[in-house]
């Protein structure tokens, strides 16, 4: 037997400290600043946190152009804290969350609004609105050892230059140690898997041409730049 085809590389994010990590899985978690949850319409006092996933191979590094995504009008940038996992376990307690955490991350979650808005309403998946091509960019991953774990400071993005979205980390509705246990209430989390920990209030559209720098406070920026659809 022979295999038929290469399969795919692993996804590998580098780390602040001149390290490689592989990626496993993305976790997503949504409406978790309470001016976000408003702005889309939704009771930030009323839920438990959600999530959804998105394949690794949609991770691009800072510095990338990403191609603007078929099937959509309106591309919307989302500046979101991420956290990489370095311990897997089930059935963590918020407790212990944070000890099973490698590092942290600026990040953006990439969305097709007009797709996902259209899902959420008719009570469909959010995959294709949510788990696009090159959707998940990721900044250095900064270990715990040198930058323990950022509970408060900046989250701001900018779009060419102006202030689109500007928030503290601990506006998180879900801080980082919940977040942890909750997702690993349903998945046993493993070493590789990010999890990004929702967008702050300012969400919005860009074009080709615009350029995205995501900046969390003691983090490396996070910029990337919006392309031409791709055509292949
Ligand atoms: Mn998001």
């Amino acid at each position: 037997m022979t295999i038929l085809f290469n399969p795919i590389d692993p996804v590998i994010a580098p780390t602040a400290d001149g390290n490689e990590f592989p990626v496993r899985r993305i976790f997503c978690i949504g409406r978790n600043y309470a001016a976000h949850a408003r702005e889309m319409g939704k009771d930030p006092d009323r839920e438990l946190p959600f999530f959804f996933t998105k394949w690794a191979e949609t991770v691009v590094p800072s510095g990338s152009t990403i191609a603007y995504p078929p099937q959509t009008q309106d591309f919307h940038f989302e500046a979101e804290l991420v956290v990489a996992i370095g311990t897997g376990g089930r059935n963590i307690s918020a407790e212990r969350g944070l000890e099973h955490v490698y590092g942290y991350a600026a990040g953006l979650d990439m969305t097709r609004r007009d797709i996902q808005l259209a899902a959420r309403d008719q009570g469909r998946p959010w995959d294709s609105g949510k788990n696009v091509e090159e959707s998940s960019p990721l900044g250095l991953i900064h270990p715990v050892a040198l930058v323990g774990h950022p509970s408060s400071g900046a989250i701001r993005l900018t779009v060419n230059g102006d202030v689109r979205q500007s928030a503290d980390l601990r506006e998180l509705i879900w801080p980082v140690a919940d977040i942890v246990s909750y997702v690993s209430r349903f998945y046993r989390l493993e070493p590789g898997d990010l999890i990004y920990t929702g967008t702050p209030a300012g969400v919005g559209p860009v074009v080709e041409g615009d350029r995205i720098e995501v900046t969390i406070a003691g983090l490396s920026d996070l910029r990337i730049e919006v392309g031409a659809a791709a055509s292949q």
